[in-house]
């Protein structure tokens, strides 16, 4: 199942070339009081939500795809993970890079460990990338985005993948420079999370997918993810050592080589094999 946020925050169901809205099915989680548990409550539910999702995606209104807004598919993590040097080739890059634009941190991605982003920063494929300081170094960093189904610490590695929601596009952009990566990172509308959320049965090996971004038309990366030095496994494992994690919270799996700016009235296209395609407008 695609499942998606779009609009003023409809709910909907994407099949072939339409979005079809299940809003309805959110009755049930909108009654929970305050304050509500940790996480985002339609992933939280998702599995007793799913009957009532089904069925009205069979009878609900639909839209074009083309012609809606789409939202971050998730609407309230607690926390967006960030897996930094996790491609050879873009550990390879950013090794060359200098001045400036060379990165503070250095070692292999054990050694750096993982970041967070503000989840303020997170926007949907709709709602574009706005750069804060436009005269700053500005990169596009194009990630698979895994999305955490259910609580879970001290995860063991074997059954990481039972904790996960789904897959979506993710974009971990970045201002280049010398502050703190967290700092650089969590810009408002740095995080970008889309178009929609596939459900995890839908994707058996998320290990092995094609993945590109191009900017205006320009191919800038290119990969797969079995060149990932940790697996999703591994890194679901090892975030849930340091802390919980909650429904809905979200991993950027890290970038492969070919990271560059991007500019006002850029559009950057990203696609991941059996999720989809969103166009990112910066602005
Ligand atoms: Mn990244």
């Amino acid at each position: 199942m695609k499942l998606c946020w779009f609009d003023d925050f409809r709910l909907g169901v994407v099949r072939g070339e339409e979005v079809i809205d299940v809003t309805g099915a959110l009755d049930r989680v909108q009654k929970e009081t305050y304050p509500r548990p940790s996480g985002d409550p339609v992933i939280s539910h998702l599995d007793s939500l799913r009957p009532e999702i089904e069925s009205l995606a069979v009878s609900g209104e639909s839209r074009r795809v083309d012609s809606v807004l789409f939202r971050s598919p998730v609407a309230r993590p607690t926390k967006i993970i960030g897996t930094p040097a996790n491609y050879l080739k873009h550990v390879e890059e950013a090794a060359a890079e200098t001045g400036v634009f060379r990165g503070r941190y250095v070692g292999s991605v054990r050694e750096q460990g993982l970041f967070l982003k503000a989840v303020s920063s997170l926007v949907g494929s709709g709602e574009g990338v706005r750069l804060r300081f436009p005269e700053r170094r500005n990169d596009h960093e194009m990630e698979l985005g895994v999305v955490i189904g259910r609580r879970g610490s001290q995860i063991p590695e074997s059954r990481a993948l039972e904790y996960i929601a789904g897959y979506a596009i993710a974009l971990d952009m970045v201002v280049r420079g010398s502050e703190d990566r967290s700092f650089r990172k969590s810009i408002d509308s740095y995080a970008v999370l889309g178009p929609w959320l596939v459900t995890a049965e839908e994707i058996q090996e998320p290990d092995k997918l094609n993945f590109s971004l191009s900017v205006n038309g320009e191919l800038r990366q290119s990969s797969n993810t079995r060149y990932m030095i940790l697996s999703i496994a591994q890194q679901i494992a090892w975030a849930s050592e340091f802390y919980t994690l909650w429904p809905g919270d979200i991993l950027m799996t890290g970038t492969c080589e070919g990271v560059g700016p991007v500019r006002p009235g850029d559009v950057m296209r990203c696609e991941i094999e059996r999720i989809g395609v969103m166009d990112v407008h910066v602005s």
